[in-house]
């Protein structure tokens, strides 16, 4: 297995037009959350873009996937495309999420392979550790046991394109990078309560209250459970930087790798839509797994990165998207 430990060249982390230039990019999920802004940072570069929606080609479905890739011939894909949601909705219909997310990233990888694309990377999740890890996730530790049982259907189907990618280097020399990511949040997330993640969900929540003078808001489960934030404007740049500068299958956590308790979450979204009324938690809400904090010490190695947006930051911008935009964030399921 080659070295992980290589630093890139000390740029900051700024990502490199040059690398752009003429490639042909296939973005998955390219309407979606994370992959349209994947789809934002590329429209400023001299590169082509591809981000066909799933009427156009079906990616669960081997046949579409490689005439996918047939078809447009990328240089590089980025495989965003994911099927899942909050804690809420992992629990309805846990069997086709499993399916869809684990044959859609072997079809990716395997029709990437076919189609002598030079790189696929892949969007991962902390969801893929094992429950109980500690108060750290490290790469190290992902095979040291099994994940929370909130989530392990999501985070296995993830998993198994690590060792794809583990397999297919050794094999066959093919170029997959794994970025296991932390819990996302920002600007066009889902705000519909069936899917949505905690930062989503409260701040629907919270802007509802204090638009019709609320006196309480419901927060789900004890308030305790420790996540890692990150703004979808630097796991775009964090994804295209991985892109340009790393070669290995060896995953790499990417995040602020800062854990933040979910009371600490609701207080600083209080402060920012102004909320000033009572909060109550629900016990009788699941909590899931207990700290998902990821360790960034690889990425900051062997990218050189890290995010620019602070938590506050983050979520001033995401109330003010969702309150310019509530009637659409409304309605997206
Ligand atoms: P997870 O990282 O897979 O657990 O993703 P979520 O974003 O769905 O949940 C993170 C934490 O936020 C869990 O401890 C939830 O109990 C808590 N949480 C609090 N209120 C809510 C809510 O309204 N919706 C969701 N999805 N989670 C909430």
């Amino acid at each position: 297995m080659p070295d992980t430990t290589a630093a890139p060249a000390q740029d900051g982390g700024m990502l490199r037009p040059a690398f752009w230039r003429h490639k042909k990019v296939l973005v998955t999920g390219g309407a979606g959350f994370l992959g349209s802004h994947i789809v934002d940072v590329l429209s400023g570069f001299k590169c082509e873009t591809f981000a066909p929606r799933r009427h156009e080609y079906d990616l669960v479905n081997f046949a579409e996937a490689k005439a996918c890739l047939d078809n447009f011939q990328p240089d590089l894909v980025i495989h965003g495309a994911a099927y899942g949601g909050g804690l809420g909705m992992m629990q309805v219909n846990p069997a086709k999420l499993y399916y869809d997310n684990l044959v859609m990233g072997a079809n990716m990888l395997e029709a990437g392979r076919l189609a002598g694309v030079a790189k696929v990377v892949v969007t991962g999740t902390a969801c893929s550790y094992p429950g109980d890890i500690g108060d750290s996730m490290n790469e190290d530790d992902l095979w040291k046991g099994f994940p929370h049982k909130s989530v392990y259907h999501y985070g296995l189907s993830k998993k198994m394109m690590i060792v794809q990618g583990m397999i297919y280097y050794e094999q066959y020399q093919f170029n997959a990078v794994h970025l296991i990511l932390a819990n996302l949040y920002g600007p066009r997330d889902t705000f519909h309560p069936d899917r949505s993640h905690v930062v989503a969900a409260l701040i629907r929540r919270f802007v509802e209250a204090k638009e019709q003078g609320a006196a309480r808001i419901e927060v789900w489960g004890s308030g305790r459970p420790v996540r890692d934030f990150l703004y979808v404007e630097d796991c775009a740049q964090v994804v295209l930087r991985a892109a340009e500068v790393y070669d290995d299958p060896a995953p790499v956590n990417v995040g602020p790798g800062r854990g933040t308790s979910i009371r600490e979450l609701v207080e600083t979204l209080s402060d920012v839509v102004g909320y000033t009324g009572e909060i109550a938690y629900d016990s009788s809400k699941p909590d899931g797994q207990r700290v998902k904090t990821l360790d960034v010490g690889r990425m900051a190695r062997c990218l050189g990165w890290r995010p620019a947006t602070s938590l506050r930051e983050g979520l001033r911008r995401t109330v003010d998207w969702y309150r310019h935009n509530k009637a659409a964030a409304d309605q997206k399921s």
